[in-house]
């Protein structure tokens, strides 16, 4: 059933484990994700950047195809669709579409003015019953071509944000989005600790989830991290699956050019990458 993350991450919180945001780009990746959410009897939330909002033709298309799935293939886990790093402007459009949950990245405003911002998103979203995350420091990498500098935010000015109402808040702690780069320090608990203990039963969010080591996904979700954020790493899955698929010459073999067949392998790779994710997140069985 579509739901806001409200009720899940809170659950999280208290359970100490992590439900994955998993990001979609088309009907293989909805379809893949809710299925493995489904079977692992974990909650899931559906990710849509702007970008690939754009490329699905729109928020409106993601919200009937969603709904769609989760009619046909009997899901019964409860899903959000989240807009992820939501402008302005862009917040809006997923609440007229009707996604469950959304996304105000307001880390590039002066933190006045991401405040006001995120304030006004409160109202609106409390009043249709929505979650909304927001973002405190930006996060480093490439993010549909913004590049942030991978900050580490400052803890009280997540408590300014947090004591505002929204549901969820992502917090730089030298995470980055994208591959990490071998000269990664990794993750920064010390600052993670000072902002868990400052915004006290807030799910926090950890967003760049592919390729930081297990290890430190556990601590992180020791620490209060409720909802993590992968991406890169379903992409480069469903990649290597497809890129095996056509070395090997199976779609010049009888019928493997139909598309059904040629995008089989890149699903399951996409399925295996989520089931991963759910059982090192914890949230198998919380449904
Ligand atoms: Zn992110």
């Amino acid at each position: 059933m579509l739901v806001s993350a409200k009720e899940m991450l809170t659950k999280a919180k208290a359970g100490h484990y992590a439900v994955g945001q998993f990001n979609i780009n088309n009907l293989e990746w909805a379809k893949a994700i809710l299925l493995t959410a489904e079977e692992m009897k974990s909650p899931v939330i559906l990710g849509v950047s702007e970008g690939a909002g754009k490329y699905m033709c729109g928020y409106s298309t993601i919200v009937g195809m969603v709904k769609g799935m989760i009619e046909n293939l009997g899901i019964t886990v409860p899903v959000a669709i989240h807009l992820d790093h939501g402008s302005y402007e862009g917040a809006y459009k997923c609440i007229e579409a009707g996604f469950s949950s959304v996304m105000f990245d307001g880390s590039h405003y002066p933190i006045e003015e991401n405040i006001a911002k995120t304030k006004e998103l409160v109202e609106v979203c409390r009043a249709k019953g929505l979650s909304l995350e927001a973002e405190v420091g930006s996060i480093g990498g490439e993010e549909d071509g913004v590049i942030g500098g991978g900050e580490v935010a400052d803890p009280n000015e997540c408590k300014m944000i947090a004591d505002l109402g929204v549901t969820m808040l992502a917090a730089g702690i030298g995470n980055i989005h994208g591959k990490y780069p071998a000269n990664w320090t990794g993750l920064n608990f010390e600052v993670l600790a000072k902002i868990s203990e400052m915004v006290g039963d807030m799910p926090l969010v950890l967003h760049g989830g592919t390729g930081i080591p297990e290890d430190m996904i556990k601590k992180a979700i020791s620490l209060g991290v409720s909802k993590i954020n992968v991406n890169t790493e379903c992409q480069l899955a469903f990649a290597a699956a497809t890129r095996k698929y056509i070395e090997e010459g199976k779609d010049l073999a009888g019928k493997g050019f139909d598309p059904r067949k040629l995008l089989a392998p890149g699903v399951e790779a996409i399925k295996a990458t989520v089931r991963e994710k759910i059982n090192l997140f914890g949230s198998a069985n919380k449904a």
